[in-house]
């Protein structure tokens, strides 16, 4: 007998019958309801009163996929989260193996090069009547590893059709070989690292034996990637891997470029803009010890490692790291857990780090670094406001902005403006009796995108026709505020001959696109970008020396209580995006709020005033990082079977903490959430609170399971959201 964790939302696992003995990790194919499904052998130990057990029809893997290390973090995670195992560890495989496949190598070999042991005129002696083979085999040289790829770009075979072919028949006459490329020498570095850079190294590697966590807190452009590289450039020497983590995938592209250019070929990459097939490929290399650098955005936290010697989280405060539906985690806060369980190293990076790790770094709990100064010539650009009670602005960009930018065009340097909102108006309303377009299915408004001429939701993605006149008293519509398509269209007008480019998810669909715009920007042929939050992070463009941002204000006076640190990382990350060549840099930022004192500790890039000062708002208000959350969510079709299932549910939590003691706990009364309803779900949350994380786990883990005992339909569902990020 044996118990396997199963892809369905149940917090349990389930037993099979087995002729043969199978090793926890492995993966089986099993029956479930009706269906096939791949499950999971856990060490759990079966449950023996259960008497009727249906077979395992099939076992996939002849050794076990998952580790026992792998198993160990995946039910850690799992617990913390309060997620059913089979769905983390569904989570966890790479596409390829959640469905019914055995396990497969592979690293077939993807490089071509010359014979060596047949000299150049015998092999073009058996190349006859083929100009076009021995055109490609004469493109090739002894001894040097190209991939396809590569060879596609060659010049001398541009005109050759079929060049696949024509290797495979090179091949298959023995006069070209296919093989794997060796990693070639690690490159060291060429500078030499600032005071502050080496004392940071140094800290590093004092402290080099097991597992702690050493977070760099450096400005934007202070090389902070360099130490990183150092630090990993270290492990590779004596053969060993490290994983480092990425919040987007707009910064793999560079980070990737910069890392092969030490690393060479062993250098990986995990994330959902590369296919299927490739992240098959880097599971397999980084299970095997093959890939010396793994680099992924946030779902490589799972990658299994053989030899894992170091964990590095860039840009550790972004909430991109946080997966907001289905499994709900935190990869740096797994990536720690993890480097714990592996007893390595942990090195966080940000110029504006999360309170929750600058609290952990002023506690102790934390090594830290920090980098003051731009590394190399560059220094931090000089961030200045423009009032915006004092200038009116012209469709969002105020005359002193307008001015800057020409200069910016006059002295061919490259500007970036930020507006972190897509579409060309948020909002579409009536001048005379005030009606404003709606969606039908969320209680949202909807915003106008001109490329399409059509009015779009941004929460469930329904678009509208957009009507000419106000349905309502038949006056002409007005578009009010200001998205990316509205400030690139001013932006036209303005200077018809700059060469404008627009960066947000509406003009950049795929991983190809991405590409090319970033290489638009680095080689010099956008003069002015306009782009969302995309645009802001970690981005190193040298050409760039202005940035101005459309409206600060947003978030100023939000309700979340993360509303504050949110606005100055992005003010901070966009604004370092500015001056990282060889030219100085300038920040011109539009408020209305220049008066604000988290504003002023911007214009200053004060980080540590800005961090004293959020921390003792949490403190008083008693959130985290002094206090653990917990949130309910809940979604009905129904109003009101949503609001009743959550009442259920604290009647359920408040019983359970009467008879636990857990005095450490608050749970909150049930709320409408603030956008109450999206895509024809009604939504709402239930807050939980604690001092202490270890007395909110205890409840937690009683209380899930009655909830989900609490019969339950297809028009209800629920989640539960452990440190959740974000309270919509
Ligand atoms: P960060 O990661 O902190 O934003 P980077 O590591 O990207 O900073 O460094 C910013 C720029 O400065 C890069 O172009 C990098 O090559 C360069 N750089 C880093 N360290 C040095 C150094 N010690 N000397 C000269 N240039 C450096
Ligand atoms: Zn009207
Ligand atoms: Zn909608």
């Amino acid at each position: 007998m044996i118990s396997v964790a199963v892809p369905v939302p149940l917090r349990r696992t389930f037993d099979y019958r087995s002729e043969v003995d199978i090793k926890p990790g492995s993966r089986v194919l099993i029956p479930f309801a009706h269906r096939h499904l791949v499950g999971v052998v856990v060490p759990v130990p079966p449950d023996k009163s259960v008497r009727k057990h249906k077979n395992v029809i099939h076992v996939l893997d002849d050794r076990p996929s998952i580790s026992p290390t792998m198993l160990e973090f995946y039910t850690w995670s799992a617990n913390y989260y309060h997620h059913p195992i089979g769905e983390v560890i569904h989570a966890a495989l790479p596409p390829n193996l959640r469905k019914a496949v055995k396990l497969y190598d592979p690293d077939t070999p993807e490089y071509y090069m010359q014979n060596s042991d047949i000299p150049e005129h015998e092999a073009l002696s058996m190349i006859t009547r083929a100009p076009k083979q021995e055109q490609l085999y004469s493109s090739l040289s002894k001894g040097k590893c190209l991939c396809f790829d590569e060879i596609q770009k060659l010049p001398q075979v541009s005109d050759i059709r079929n060049i696949r072919g024509g290797l495979q028949n090179l091949t298959k006459k023995g006069l070209v070989i296919q093989t794997h490329r060796p990693a070639g020498d690690l490159r060291p570095f060429e500078g030499t690292l600032n005071p502050e850079q080496s004392e940071a190294l140094s800290n590093i590697k004092a402290a080099e034996q097991g597992f702690h966590t050493h977070l760099i807190h450096g400005i934007t452009g202070s090389g902070k990637t360099e130490i990183y590289l150092q630090a990993i450039h270290d492990c590779l020497k004596q053969g060993q891997q490290v994983l480092v983590l990425v919040p987007e995938i707009s910064l793999t592209e560079q980070l990737v470029e910069r890392f092969v250019n030490r690393f060479g070929d062993r250098v990986h990459c995990y994330h959902s803009g590369i296919n299927k097939a490739q992240r098959y490929r880097t599971w397999w290399k980084a299970r095997n010890g093959t890939a010396g650098v793994i680099l992924g955005t946030r779902s490589a936290v799972f990658m299994p490692i053989l030899d894992l010697a170091r964990i590095v989280v860039d840009e550790e405060h972004d909430l991109s790291f946080k997966q907001m539906d289905g499994f709900r985690y935190h990869a740096r806060d797994l990536a720690i857990k993890r480097a714990s369980l592996h007893d390595v190293p942990i090195i966080l990076g940000s110029a504006t780090p999360s309170i929750e790790s600058m609290q952990n770094a002023h506690s102790g709990k934390y090594h830290l670094s920090t980098l003051r100064k731009r590394a190399g010539e560059a220094n931090l650009p000089k961030i200045q406001f423009v009032d915006l009670r004092q200038q009116p602005t012209q469709h969002g960009l105020s005359p002193s902005l307008i001015s800057a930018i020409r200069k910016q065009l006059e002295n061919s340097q490259q500007t970036i403006l930020y507006i972190n909102r897509r579409g060309y108006a948020p909002i579409a309303e009536c001048p005379n009796c005030k009606w404003r377009a709606c969606c039908d299915r969320c209680d949202t408004y909807l915003t106008y995108h001109k490329t399409s001429n059509r009015l779009c939701c941004h929460y469930c993605g329904k678009t509208f026709e957009t009507p000419e006149i106000c349905p309502q008293c038949r006056s002409g519509l007005f578009f009010r505020g200001a998205g990316t398509q509205r400030i690139e269209e001013s932006l036209g007008n303005l200077f018809p001959d700059a060469s404008i480019l627009r960066f947000d998810r509406d003009r950049i669909r795929s991983f190809r696109q991405l590409r090319d715009t970033l290489d638009a920007i680095n080689s010099g042929q956008a003069d002015i970008i306009v782009g969302t939050r995309m645009i802001s992070k970690g981005h190193d463009f040298h050409g760039v020396t202005l940035v101005g941002i459309i409206n600060a204000d947003q978030g100023l006076f939000s309700i979340d209580f993360r509303a504050p640190e949110q606005l100055f990382q992005d003010l901070l990350q966009v604004s370092g995006r500015s001056g990282r060549g060889q030219d100085p840099g300038r920040v011109f930022i539009q408020t209305h709020h220049p008066d604000n004192p988290y504003m002023e500790m911007v214009r200053n890039q004060d980080y540590d005033s800005f961090f004293e000062s959020c921390r003792e708002e949490r403190k008083l208000a008693h959130v985290p990082p002094f206090s653990s959350f917990a949130l309910w969510r809940v979604e009905s079709r129904e109003r009101q079977d949503g609001f009743r299932f959550l009442r259920t549910v604290k009647q359920y939590g408040d019983s359970l903490l009467a008879s636990m003691n857990l005095a450490a706990v608050k749970i909150m009364d049930p709320v409408d959430s603030p956008i109450l309803r999206i895509d024809e779900w009604h939504r709402f949350q239930l807050l939980v609170n604690s001092t202490t994380r270890a007395h909110l786990h205890q409840l937690l883990k009683h209380w899930v399971y009655s909830v989900e005992s609490i019969p339950n339909n297809q028009k209800l569902r629920w989640s539960l959201d452990i440190d959740p990020m974000e309270m919509y």
